[in-house]
């Protein structure tokens, strides 16, 4: 039984990879959960040494499955973790072995799934304008391939980048079946994705989730991952500025760093921003920190997931900021949302959408 084998592989992997957890506890500062409850049986230190206890037979299942379900799978303590363990991936395999049934799974990811469900069904009877015949509408770079979020293909049939690159139809980076616990259909993903990576020259993300969740492929080497970036790399030697009629022009605009934006891409990002002319940037205090939204984990843990994201709102609050930017549709609903819940009603935009509605080269 194949599967069974790959499984076998992974735990063996994952096994070899909590013994090199050092206990030095540098994952927990920057934990979202820990920040909340102040409870290290949630923090990455906590989960790996339950883990081996679990492997060890001091612990059972039971014991495990309710710290587990915690987590937000947000990959801060994987990014801050010097023995370069992947916490967060191995968090959601376990979390899916332990998961009860098969029956619970499948609710699990229909209900992660709905949003995007709804957003497709609402698109379908919108009218796409057909390029004239003299258009030069088409992919420019036939190797440059565009990974196009599920939210983004939910929301908007095309962007601007499907216009300038080519789209081969990547299949879901696949997080919310990980985090769904169904391993199959997070495989099935995985091989469709790798494949067309290895073909491309670059791959170009309009979203950082799904950079960083394709950027942890174990099938994919060193070489392929340099291939991923964001949509800014293609872009920074254009020379951006607001249109004429933006109601952005010398307005605070503010961005919110998504968890999986890693910092090298996040300070790219900022720079990019700035470059933007007539744009008047403020820097968010604790950019940083999670936006609480996490996807469907709002509606399984609300009381920690709004104590996070009041946080966040507070801090936006501070910047006095017309617009804020972010590159994760999760962390603009979330945002979006929290914005509302504490009176503030300024507009949250992914920044895709504000390159293609506000900008001009
Ligand atoms: S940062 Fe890494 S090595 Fe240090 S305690 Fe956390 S998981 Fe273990
Ligand atoms: S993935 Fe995020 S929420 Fe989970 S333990 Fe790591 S830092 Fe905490």
């Amino acid at each position: 039984m194949p599967n069974k084998n790959k499984n076998d592989n992974i735990n063996e992997n994952i096994k070899k990879d909590l013994e090199k957890c050092t206990r030095c506890g540098l994952c927990i500062s920057n934990c979202p959960i820990y920040d909340i409850i102040k409870d290290e049986n949630n923090t990455s230190r906590g989960l790996i040494l339950k883990l081996l206890g679990y492997e060890k037979k001091f612990l059972s299942e039971k014991e495990l499955k309710g710290d587990l379900k915690i987590c937000l799978n947000c990959s801060k303590c994987a990014s801050n973790c010097p023995s370069k363990i992947n916490t967060s991936l191995i968090f959601a395999y376990k979390n899916a072995n332990f998961s009860p049934s098969k029956f619970s799974q499948r609710l699990l990811l229909i209900l992660k799934l709905l949003p995007i469900k709804i957003l497709y069904f609402l698109n379908f009877f919108k009218n796409l304008k057909k390029p004239s015949e003299n258009s030069s509408e088409g992919p420019l770079k036939s190797n440059i391939y565009y990974f196009k979020g599920c939210v983004s293909k939910a929301q908007h049939k095309k962007t601007f980048l499907d216009k300038i690159l080519y789209n081969p139809d990547f299949s879901c980076c696949a997080l919310p079946y990980l985090t769904g616990g169904d391993i199959k259909n997070y495989e099935k993903a995985k091989e469709k994705n790798t494949k067309l990576i290895k073909e491309a020259n670059l791959v170009v993300f309009d979203c950082a989730t799904c950079k960083n969740t394709v950027s942890q492929y174990e099938t994919l080497n060193e070489d392929d991952k340099k291939k991923l970036v964001l949509f800014d790399e293609i872009l920074k030697d254009k020379k951006l500025k607001l249109k004429k009629n933006s109601k952005y022009f010398n307005r605070t605009i503010t961005f919110h760093k998504p968890c999986h934006l890693n910092k090298n891409d996040f300070e790219k990002i900022e720079n990019f921003i700035k470059n933007i002319e007539g744009i008047n940037y403020k820097k968010l205090e604790n950019a940083d920190k999670c936006c609480g939204f996490g996807g469907s984990y709002f509606l399984f843990h609300p009381v920690i997931s709004s104590g996070i994201a009041f946080k966040k709102a507070k801090d936006i609050k501070k910047t006095n900021a017309d617009l804020i930017l972010t590159i994760c549709p999760s962390c603009v609903f979330g945002i979006r949302l929290f914005q509302l819940l504490s009176f503030n009603f300024k507009k949250t935009l992914d920044l895709r959408d504000f390159i293609e509605k506000e900008t001009i080269s």
